[in-house]
């Protein structure tokens, strides 16, 4: 396993110290299975941003979208879709604080929304270990009924995006979780990239990462009897997490014991997150094909960090993200692991 970075150097004239230049250092990283890269430029955390000096109070966004919101206990029920029988007479599914239901506009050929919580607006220290276990229950109850109907819808993903600033178009914290006939193109590379990487040194490349983080030290933040968690070596966003499951290789083959270890370090990523200064995330999971059990892959999930929500601010997104497919970041890797240990 190789871990190929690349330091180069930039030297700017400083427009507050006239004269005087400043020298900034530029990380260029590959991923060590899909040759991804990033660049990596810790001084861009600290630039001037025009917008976000406005600094205006998110609570109002929260208290304005509370009263008429669908996802609310008073609402939900009223205001959502239900499945068609044929696929679950009772129409959801509801299993402690989470309901799931159709998304109303899919992306997906299977595609649901599971409500976290009855509360409108959470901060990210304030989800339970529990809440995520109903929902991840309630959506694997979900996936292995598409499985049921539709043999040939296999990949599963459960998705969370956390305020608008990630894309999610609720406050109210929810999921969604989608089943379709074929990967995305990244989760496919990922499959195929393993299992070159099994062919041709006999290793499952998850559990020699973890193994090998480990030993290093540098990027390696925790693990409990399931899941081990690491800083990405090369980010596609900042404060970039993995949760690497140890074996697992979908979601539909987990019990509720690794689904409440994943829980578990999921709550403590966000609590550190919130420590961090974050409001908002995506959060994601590459699962391999249902019915599948290759040995050389291992299920996982990834977080990142995205701009702080507020009513105005700069997206973390611009034409390196969106057409060159090089992701931009400007937190180091190492630092997140060892604010994140501390925690774990
Ligand atoms: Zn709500």
């Amino acid at each position: 396993m190789e871990f190929r970075k690349e330091v180069r150097s930039t030297e700017i004239l400083s427009p507050l110290i006239q004269f005087e230049s400043e020298v900034q250092s530029i990380e260029y990283r590959e991923d060590p299975l899909t040759g991804s890269q990033c660049r990596i430029n810790v001084a861009r955390a600290v630039r001037v941003r025009q917008v976000q000096q406005a600094g205006v109070e998110v609570r109002e966004v929260i208290e304005r979208t509370a009263s008429g919101c669908s996802f609310c206990p008073q609402n939900i029920s009223q205001r959502t879709p239900k499945f068609p029988p044929i696929l679950l007479p009772e129409g959801r599914i509801e299993r402690g604080e989470c309901l799931l239901f159709p998304n109303l506009y899919p992306f997906a050929e299977y595609h649901a929304v599971a409500t976290l919580t009855g509360r409108h607006f959470l901060e990210l220290d304030e989800f339970t270990t529990q809440m995520l276990v109903d929902n991840l229950m309630a959506s694997k109850d979900f996936i292995a009924l598409v499985q049921q109907k539709d043999e040939k819808a296999v990949y599963p993903m459960w998705i969370w995006n956390h305020l608008p600033s990630s894309g999610a178009s609720i406050i109210h914290p929810h999921v969604q979780i989608t089943v379709d006939r074929t990967p995305t193109p990244e989760l496919g590379k990922l499959i195929g990239k393993s299992e070159e990487y099994w062919r041709q040194r006999r290793m499952n490349y998850w559990q020699e990462l973890i193994e090998v983080e480990r030993g290093i030290g540098e990027r390696y933040v925790g693990e409990n009897d399931s899941v081990a968690v690491i800083a990405s070596f090369a980010p596609r966003g900042n404060n970039e997490v993995q949760v690497i499951f140890k074996g697992p290789v979908n979601l539909i083959d987990l019990d509720e014991r690794q689904i409440r270890d994943f829980s578990s370090v999921i709550v403590k990523i966000l609590y550190c997150y919130k420590g961090m200064g974050v409001n908002s995330f995506n959060l994601i999971t590459y699962s391999a094909p249902l019915m599948e059990r290759p040995d050389y892959f291992w299920m996982s999930a990834r977080i990142i960090s995205r701009p702080v929500f507020q009513p105005f601010y700069t997206s973390d997104a611009g034409f390196m993200e969106r057409f060159y497919d090089v992701w931009v970041i400007e937190t180091l890797p190492e630092e997140v692991a060892r604010e994140m240990r501390t925690t774990f």
